[in-house]
């Protein structure tokens, strides 16, 4: 190591910061973890938790590598996905056209968190969590961050794992396009009467999208992006239940709450760049995609898988040249998600005559054609 006091400074401790912090630990880094906020590990049995993640096949891996994959007796398998357009479309494509076991895993937040947090329990990471940060500056050969009980603590990289409003970004004034989608998307758990068959069951009704995920057992997960948030998030519990069954066309008969509903705000983030000297940044606060495909925590867990490789046998953390090719690696995935995305959201919610048979009928189209199929299926397992 060089004089500085770490290999890396992780700012954010959320799952990506704190996936980033315990691969690089287990590479052999002197790690800082800075959150304000660390996971609670106990009580998890209390509850579920509306906030749900479709992990990837290539993240279960990343995860289970460093044991931090939580049991799978909480975990829900999707192995079938079942789409439908706002006019009659549909698309259905299951694990078995990529030749796969499961599309993805569904996973509570809270165990996610818990497991990666147990592990970082057990590791060299210096887990800050009793103060703030307070400023940070750079000079070509290392990082500095002032905390505001008064501690300077230098690195030969800082790694802004603080969410889509980070503050990181905003110290080194990296600008950043925000587009709001003005929707919410609305989650809530409920049981369902029928069993939901490990498939994933997503509606594109022309001004919403509703998605309602497997859990283990006869539970489901709802995502309800929406320009009305309000109007869900004020029902009582047996009003949502029969709300969100009813939109699904009762395909799973009767639902019954589990977990009150909770909004989260959507918006497209798109940094100049996710470097600078002496810094990277991983997650939200590299990039935000609408939630649709499921796939904001995949790119982030990815961002920390490649940077960690990277890192693992570099002399510097913190050497531009490698800080620039973190920045060309993860750009074509992060951009391809991102356009997907937000294409699919704005073509369903354009308004043009002729549009709503247009995108039905693509759907149905590709329904039809196998290899277009396998693509899909293979899309949806590939982060
Ligand atoms: C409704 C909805 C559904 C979603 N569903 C999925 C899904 O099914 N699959 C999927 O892959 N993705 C999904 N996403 C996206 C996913 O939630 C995010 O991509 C993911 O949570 C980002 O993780 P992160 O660790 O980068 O950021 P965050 O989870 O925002 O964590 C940031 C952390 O940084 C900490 N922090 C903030 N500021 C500071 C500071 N100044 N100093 C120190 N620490 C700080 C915070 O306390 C927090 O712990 C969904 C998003 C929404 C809104």
């Amino acid at each position: 190591m060089r004089d500085s006091q770490y290999h890396a400074i992780i700012v954010g401790g959320g799952l990506v910061g704190a996936s980033l912090a315990l691969a690089l630990s287990r590479a052999g880094k002197r790690v800082a973890l800075l959150e304000p906020r660390p996971a609670q590990c106990n009580e998890l049995e209390q509850g579920w938790d509306a906030r749900i993640y479709a992990v990837s096949p290539a993240n279960r891996r990343f995860l289970e590598g460093m044991g931090a994959w939580p049991g799978m007796e909480r975990i829900g398998i999707i192995a079938a996905m079942d789409v439908c357009g706002d006019a009659g479309g549909r698309i259905e494509f299951s694990a078995r056209d990529a030749d796969a076991d499961a599309l993805a895993w569904i996973v509570e937040n809270r165990w996610l968190q818990a497991a990666l947090w147990r592990q970082l329990a057990d590791s060299e990471v210096d887990c800050i969590g009793d103060c703030q940060a307070q400023s940070l500056s750079t000079t070509a050969s290392e990082a500095r961050l002032v905390l505001d009980d008064g501690r300077l603590l230098s690195a030969e990289l800082l790694v802004g794992a603080d969410g889509a409003n980070s503050w990181v970004r905003g110290q080194l004034g990296l600008a950043a396009s925000v587009k709001p989608y003005g929707q919410s998307g609305v989650v809530a758990n409920f049981t369902c009467e029928k069993p939901h068959g490990q498939v994933a069951r997503q509606w594109f009704t022309g001004d919403s999208i509703l998605a309602w995920l497997p859990m283990a057992g006869n539970r489901i997960s709802m995502v309800w992006s929406t320009s009305d948030p309000q109007s869900l998030l004020e029902l009582p519990p047996e009003a949502l239940a029969d709300k969100v069954a009813a939109a699904g066309g009762h395909q799973l008969g009767a639902f019954a709450t589990l977990t009150a509903a909770a909004a989260f705000p959507l918006r497209l983030v798109q940094p100049e760049a996710v470097v600078a000297e002496r810094v990277a940044l991983v997650g939200d606060a590299a990039h935000t995609v609408h939630p649709l495909a499921g796939q904001g925590v995949n790119l982030g867990f990815q961002d920390a898988a490649q940077l960690a490789a990277l890192l693992q046998a570099a002399p510097d953390c913190g050497d531009w040249m490698l800080l620039r090719r973190y920045q060309r690696q993860r750009r074509e995935a992060v951009t391809t998600m991102q356009i997907g995305c937000d294409s699919l959201y704005r073509l369903f919610h354009a308004k043009l005559p002729g549009l709503p048979w247009l995108r039905n009928t693509g759907l149905s189209l590709t329904n039809c054609c196998s290899p277009l199929k396998r693509r899909f299926a293979r899309q949806a397992i590939g982060y």
